[in-house]
């Protein structure tokens, strides 16, 4: 990992780099498992409707596990389904023993419950980490070992990127903004398993400011463009931003143009970062790759074998 753009040498953490290599250690681990048990790892990616961007990220999913040389096959549901039809597809898809992940892309449609379907889905072929067994094994730290938590991909992705970039996070004082089920209650409940001091902020939170100006490790996950400025920054935190907002282009007349941005106003922050993910660039590659690890940690688990350590 010494060749890639994620160490202290560099301000901007290269979630790239990062995101390929993983899925390179990936690919190989399903390489090994084929050769020694003839077993390919199996995961289902199951749409319902057409909404275009859940298209565009199951169509990336399916191509990356391709890639990695699992095996993706895609269940596409109409947009009128009811919520039996998709129970009886992850009722099949829990017994197919070919199948070793499910993920169901949300939003689904108003008629169906993403609850009852999230609950519906074997806890060990979860590989989104959303169903409760799951949550709660995280948080009470089962994340390694027999009946271990399936972890939410993006705060997995976080944590492992943390962990590259300055080693043992033990003693850290860490800064959460977001309490989202997805992303911030799981990314906190991984640095309190990490042993960092973990505050966990929202929109209910009085002085945001002061309070991530403590963080030697600021995450910031709550959708509102640039909203973490220079101030809000201890010097030489590490920030990792999850948002992903589009916005008016800065640098455009054609009113229709877009941009990405994160929560973090990057240009504003960077001379006082000691490192920073990018938006694009950051956080979003390392997703897929980490949902590609839960499928072989999946298949892993669900045959007896070895739990790979992707370190
Ligand atoms: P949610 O909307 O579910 O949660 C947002 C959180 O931010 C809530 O806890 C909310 O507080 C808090 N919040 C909102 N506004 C403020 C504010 N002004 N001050 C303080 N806290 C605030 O979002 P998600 O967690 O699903 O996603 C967060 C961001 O991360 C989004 O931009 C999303 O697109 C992105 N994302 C990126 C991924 C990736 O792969 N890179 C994956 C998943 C998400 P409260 O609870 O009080 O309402």
């Amino acid at each position: 990992m010494s060749n890639l753009n994620i160490g202290p040498d560099s301000k901007v953490i290269d979630g790239k780099a990062f995101a390929e290599s993983l899925r390179e250690r990936v690919a190989n681990k399903v390489k090994m498992i084929k050769a020694d048990h003839g077993l390919i790892p199996g995961l289902a990616v199951v749409l319902v409707g057409e909404d275009p961007a859940s298209q565009i990220y199951v169509r990336n999913k399916g191509q990356a596990a391709e890639k990695a040389g699992i095996r993706a096959k895609d269940y596409r549901l109409s947009k009128s389904s009811s919520e039996e039809n998709l129970l009886s597809l992850v009722s099949e898809l829990n017994a197919d023993p070919l199948i070793h992940g499910i993920l169901v892309q949300l939003p689904l449609p108003r008629q169906i419950d993403p609850s009852t379907i999230i609950g519906a889905i074997d806890p060990v072929k979860d590989v989104d980490g959303f169903h409760e067994i799951n949550t709660g094994r995280l948080s009470i730290g089962k994340i390694t070992g027999s009946n271990h938590a399936m972890i939410p991909c993006t705060p997995l992705g976080c944590r492992m990127l943390l962990e590259s970039r300055l080693g043992d996070l033990a003693g850290l004082e860490a800064v959460v903004l977001g309490r989202s089920n997805i992303v911030g209650k799981p990314m906190a409940q991984l640095l309190i398993n990490a042993s960092c001091t973990v505050t966990v902020a929202h929109s209910k939170t009085k002085d945001l400011k002061k309070i991530c100006r403590r963080a030697d490790i600021l995450v910031a996950a709550v959708g509102r463009p640039k909203m973490v400025q220079f101030d809000w920054i201890k010097p030489g935190a590490t920030v990792i931003d999850v948002g992903i907002n589009r916005i008016p282009a800065s640098t455009n007349e054609n009113p229709n143009k877009t941009e990405l941005v994160g929560d973090v106003d990057f240009e504003s922050v960077i001379d006082i970062v000691g490192g920073i993910t990018p938006v694009p660039g950051g956080v979003g590659p390392i997703t897929i790759a980490c949902l590609l690890a839960n499928t072989v940690v999946a298949a892993c688990s669900q045959n007896g074998f070895e739990i790979p350590n992707w370190n």
